[in-house]
């Protein structure tokens, strides 16, 4: 067998993944600190331009620890909702710290965010009445959809005609209109083009996105999304991406603009996965073996309830072995599924590993973005807990798994 992905990174530190089971129960989320404080510094220091800023996208993982840390680390936050507001503000950030990214909010969210003083960004032309309305002469933020789009899944490219994000360029002269007719300060524009995309489509969307700002001489920030690439096959041997390239473009592509521009606009970035998704590895719990046909399926505590992502988009993520004896027998093809009502329910299909055996654990890598934040209650299972290899090595409890009890409170029987 190859090498373990967490050891050449030395993930778990001296700390035994079966052990971690056997301590916290199956199936768990773990994070490491220090990759996680890793990635937040690289994106801290992509961009040489003295108004760049990185906002945590906070879907990824809100964890209110790992929100923390982020801004411990210097990094502001990207909110996509009202609830994700009073997450971020309990994990320390204040309203400055926060970009709400609406999209088709209710007045009553948009009028939360208001309250609270946080700056949100309107996604049509109908939330942009509906914001000038409510809040005359207020500032808003307005998210164009500048028609490139990209990224690893259909469901997750967000520019570009076939999604339902952002104003088309075209539509330039009625933003102008209702900014006027509401006496509105447009303070920001932003985009997001998807997640996982290719590197030069994300320039392209930086001139196109500076082509629009000009546009407009209010300006104090422009903000080009997240959706930076993470390498989900690295048993293949698949590295990272040099990002500085794109960093130092993006500098450049500022400085031309702020001449211009007559004014140093600060320059936001909106990354999640590339914080969070490799600091996190999902533990579970093989619970029976079983061939049909020819086959082999593994039948895990790792349901989509825990894991979502492979049953929603299809995705890839890389899958390791922990067993206390020895780990033998030639590799065979396995799919590794979940405890659910689903045949849709798996977490990797058709994955060369040594015959696997019931109580084995089993690693999935790269699952600290989308991962417990996906996750849900369906078939009343319990969320999993969480918890944080710190930067010394030690294990610190960071969720605690949900009880069967505290499942049913919010609820009323007959
Ligand atoms: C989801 C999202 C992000 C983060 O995407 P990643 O692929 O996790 O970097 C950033 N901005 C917006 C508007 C998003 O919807």
């Amino acid at each position: 067998m190859s090498e373990r992905v967490t050891n050449s990174v030395d993930f778990y530190q001296g700390n035994n993944p079966q052990d971690l089971i056997r301590q916290y129960g199956s199936p768990l989320y773990v994070y490491n600190e220090r990759v996680f404080r890793e990635k937040c510094k690289t994106m801290k220091t992509l961009c040489p331009y003295s108004g760049f800023r990185v906002n945590y996208a906070i879907k990824a993982n809100s964890n209110l620890t790992l929100m923390a840390i982020a801004l411990e680390e210097g990094l502001k936050a990207d909110v996509s909702s009202a609830g994700e507001i009073v997450a971020a503000l309990a994990a320390g950030y204040k309203a400055d710290d926060l970009f709400f990214i609406a999209n088709n909010i209710s007045e009553d969210e948009m009028k939360f965010a208001i309250d609270k003083n946080v700056i949100l960004s309107v996604d049509s032309l109908s939330q942009l009445e509906t914001y000038g309305r409510i809040n005359r002469g207020g500032k808003i933020a307005v998210r164009f959809n500048t028609g490139i789009g990209g990224g690893h899944h259909e469901k997750v490219v967000t520019g570009g005609d076939d999604t339902k994000f952002g104003i088309l360029t075209a539509y330039v002269p009625e933003v102008k209109a209702l900014l006027s007719k509401y006496e509105l300060q447009l303070v920001g524009i932003n985009h997001h083009i998807g997640s996982q995309f290719a590197q030069e489509l994300y320039i392209d969307g930086v001139v196109t996105l500076l082509n629009i700002a000009r546009e407009f001489d209010t300006l104090e920030f422009v903000d080009f999304g997240g959706g930076f690439y993470i390498p989900y096959h690295k048993q293949d041997g698949e590295k990272a991406f040099d990002l500085k390239p794109v960093g130092k473009s993006l500098a450049e592509h500022m400085q031309k603009f702020s001449a211009q521009y007559g004014k140093e606009l600060v320059c936001m970035i909106e990354p999640g996965r590339f914080i969070a998704a490799e600091c996190g590895v999902l533990l579970g719990t093989v619970h029976a073996v079983k061939k049909l046909g020819a086959v082999n399926y593994a039948g895990t505590d790792m349901g989509f309830s825990v894991f979502a992502r492979p049953t929603l988009y299809d995705s890839h993520h890389d899958v390791e072995v922990y067993r206390d004896g020895e780990i033998t027998g030639a590799e065979v093809l396995v799919n590794i599924v979940g405890n659910q009502c689903e045949s849709g329910d798996y977490i990797a299909n058709k994955r060369l590993l040594p015959p696997l055996k019931e109580r084995d654990v089993l690693g999935v890598l790269d699952t600290g973005a989308y991962g417990f934040s996906m996750s849900s209650q369906y078939n009343h299972r319990q969320r999993p807990a969480e918890v944080l290899i710190r930067v010394d090595g030690s294990v610190k409890l960071i969720r605690r798994r949900e009880t069967y009890e505290e499942m049913l409170v919010n609820m009323q029987g007959l």
